[in-house]
């Protein structure tokens, strides 16, 4: 490589890679990159991440780690991670937004490279602890706020929620709610599970024809029962910032 010189900085007495020294290359490369929205499900009552299909690390914290971050950065091959440090930015509901630095090295050049990285939680029972528990659904109505800006603040949101489902209720046949088998509450809203689809699929129409909300319905493969695939239906339903107007604070309905 006598008298080879890098086409970018001229220097002689280097490596070169297609005409390119080491440093230069690196400048010239991506070497690590992160997805702009990433979505961590984790089981609430054994903290067991979902990763693909399956559910592993049981028993880790609830809390977001690194571990949890680090399968989302997306890494040149000719590029090894030394390092990694993430700070929060900012966080409203399950939603935080991180920015991190990753140290790695490339061609035996280190670089740090700069990462953002919005990440959203998810909660979600585990097979393990559903079966444990006992809780049997088979949908689940999911009660949330609009997605106008600026967010609703938590407090009068689950407010609103709770109005909401109370009416609704009130609006739906006796056959109907003796489906719902509980609820939970999440800082985004709140979740029903319902032992019959039907039922909750007759709730959510309620909800859209007297309440305004929107209804976008999804089904997730839970598992296998006699040989055939068992799915479970998720009902989403926004519920408008104006229809708060329908109920006052107190839940009684405004003249
Ligand atoms: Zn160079
Ligand atoms: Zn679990």
């Amino acid at each position: 490589m006598d008298g080879e010189f890098c086409v970018v900085c001229g220097r002689t007495g280097r490596e070169l890679t297609d005409g390119l020294c080491a440093e230069c290359a690196a400048d010239r490369t991506t070497l690590v990159t992160a997805p702009e929205r990433a979505v961590v499900v984790v089981c609430p009552s054994c903290g067991a991440r979902q990763v693909g299909g399956v559910w592993e690390r049981e028993g880790s914290s609830p809390l977001l780690t690194a571990e949890d971050l680090a399968p989302f950065l997306r890494v040149h091959p000719e590029a090894g991670v030394r390092r990694v440090r993430w700070e929060e930015t900012s966080a409203s509901g399950t939603v935080r937004e991180l920015s991190g630095s990753v140290d790695v090295v490339f061609r035996g050049v280190p670089r740090t490279v700069p990462v953002r990285l919005s990440v959203r939680t998810e909660h979600r029972a585990c097979p393990e602890c559903s079966r444990k528990s006992g809780r049997y659904y088979t949908a689940v109505l999911q009660l949330r706020g609009d997605q106008e800006k600026p967010a609703e603040k938590s407090r009068p949101l689950h407010a609103r929620l709770e109005t909401a489902w109370r009416e609704l209720l009130a609006e739906s046949r006796a056959e109907w709610r003796k489906s719902v088998s509980w609820q939970e509450e999440l800082p985004e809203g709140y979740d029903v599970f319902f032992t019959q689809t039907l039922a909750a699929r007759a709730v959510a129409k309620v909800a859209k024809t007297k309440f305004g909300a929107s209804v976008k319905e999804s089904a997730t493969l839970f598992g296998r029962k006699d040989g055939q695939d068992v799915y479970r239906v998720t009902l989403c339903l926004r519920f408008p910032r104006s229809a708060a107007t329908i109920g006052g604070p107190d839940g009684r309905v405004e003249q």
